[in-house]
């Protein structure tokens, strides 16, 4: 990446604002569900306390609707990351203001503050509606670095519009720079062949990854509920499977697409059908030539599908995969997500895996580390993937 990194700055002594994505999930009663997130961001906060520089973190939590909403606050994550550093975390009261000022200022080093929930402000996600709320966070340190690859792809205050602020001063942390270069692996001169597996349910939000991955992949395998759309484009009967109408003529385009530049489109060959999205639903496994009746859903891909599609991506040196394959929230209906996912995980190939239900699935098992890449952000990896760069990295100093 030709942007500076947080290796490039000369961190001891300075105050360095950090942009991290500690929206974690949370437990009922506030308690933290899974700080996969806040231990993602350690390497970068570590590296900042190693170089003897103070360190201010923000981050958003949640959507709070209307201003301070206590069940979003921040605090929890700043005692489950003095946990992890073994250190105090300071928590401040706010994002801005004179009390913030006041505990930025009588920062030491190796000190860390957390900022409280940057979206307690509608500016955060609407930089046009107050242009100083960018300006604000930025008095607060002498550099900015970018570690919420998650929230790359968003021209928020604190992704995008801060960094006019910091010229020359604005740098990628280590897991922005380690998404960055994995995808990059996906997009210029990957090891041959690449696959790309999409699943997922909507094809709408996916249709433009998709047709830019024609140009990119040597085959293209689509399950999930956007298959469905792609059966009803040639004919098939769906039954009350997903569906987006609105869609028939992208499906058809890229089959279309895919014929005239000879990149095979695997859809499934065999899915398996219920009559009712629950885990006691009653189910069949159907070949696609024959449709799927009228009053039954594809809920997940088949057994010979599973087997087919293994084989041809147990020949693949790049591979990426984003979306799952099935429902695979019911039990009954996660089989062949998993499956797939345990292939993947017994390949040699490089392994990419972008974000959100696909990781979840794979974290889910307990296979994660057998992957050479679980990106932290579904959306701003697809983006990453289609577009080739992503507004709150081109933002970033130039190296
Ligand atoms: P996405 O956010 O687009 O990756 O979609 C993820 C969702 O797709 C998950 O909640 C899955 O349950 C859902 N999904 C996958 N396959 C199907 C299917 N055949 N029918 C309905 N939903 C599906």
């Amino acid at each position: 990446m030709n942007k500076l990194s947080i290796t490039d700055l000369p961190i001891q002594g300075k105050k360095i604002l950090m942009r991290v994505d500690f929206n974690v999930p949370l437990n009922e009663d506030g308690t933290i569900a899974d700080d996969t997130r806040i231990r993602a961001a350690l390497p970068s906060i570590q590296y900042v306390l190693d170089h003897q520089g103070s360190l201010i973190l923000m981050s958003h939590l949640g959507r709070p609707k209307e201003g301070k909403n206590p069940k979003l606050s921040l605090r929890p994550v700043a005692m489950r990351l003095s946990e992890l550093l073994d250190k105090p975390v300071l928590m401040a009261p706010d994002c801005i203001g004179d009390e913030v000022e006041k505990m930025t200022d009588t920062l030491s080093q190796e000190d860390v503050l957390l900022l409280e929930n940057l979206r307690f402000y509608p500016a955060e996600t609407k930089p046009e509606s107050d242009p100083t709320f960018a300006e604000k966070l930025a008095k607060l340190a002498d550099f900015y670095v970018n570690d919420a690859f998650g929230s790359a792809h968003r021209k928020h205050s604190s992704t995008y519009t801060i960094t006019q602020y910091f010229p020359h001063k604005a740098a990628g942390g280590f897991l922005l720079n380690k998404e960055v270069s994995f995808l990059s692996k996906c997009l210029q001169n990957p090891a041959r062949p690449f696959y790309a597996i999409i699943g997922g349910a909507k094809l709408s939000s996916k249709m433009g990854i998709i047709k830019n991955l024609i140009d990119k992949v040597d085959a293209l395998f689509i399950g999930g509920g956007m298959g469905y759309t792609f059966f009803k484009a040639q004919g098939i009967n769906i039954g009350k499977s997903l569906f987006e109408e609105e869609l028939l003529e992208v499906a058809k385009d890229i089959l279309q697409k895919c014929k005239e530049k000879n990149i095979p489109l695997y859809l499934p060959t065999d899915v398996v059908i219920a009559d009712a999205l629950a885990n006691d639903a009653n189910t069949k496994v159907i070949t696609m030539q024959t449709g799927i009746p009228p009053e039954w859903e594809g809920v997940d891909i088949g057994p010979h599908t599973v087997k087919t599609w293994s084989s041809i991506l147990g020949k693949g040196a790049t591979i990426f995969w984003n979306g799952p394959l099935g429902v695979f929230e019911i039990h009954n209906f996660s089989l062949g997500t998993e499956e797939i996912a345990q292939m993947l995980s017994n390949t040699h190939a490089i392994t990419v895996v972008g974000g959100g239900d696909s990781v979840a699935a794979i974290n889910k098992m307990g296979i994660g580390d057998k992957f050479s890449h679980l990106s932290t952000g579904g959306g701003a990896s697809l983006e990453f993937l289609e577009f080739g760069h992503l507004p709150g990295i081109d933002a970033l100093s130039d190296k």
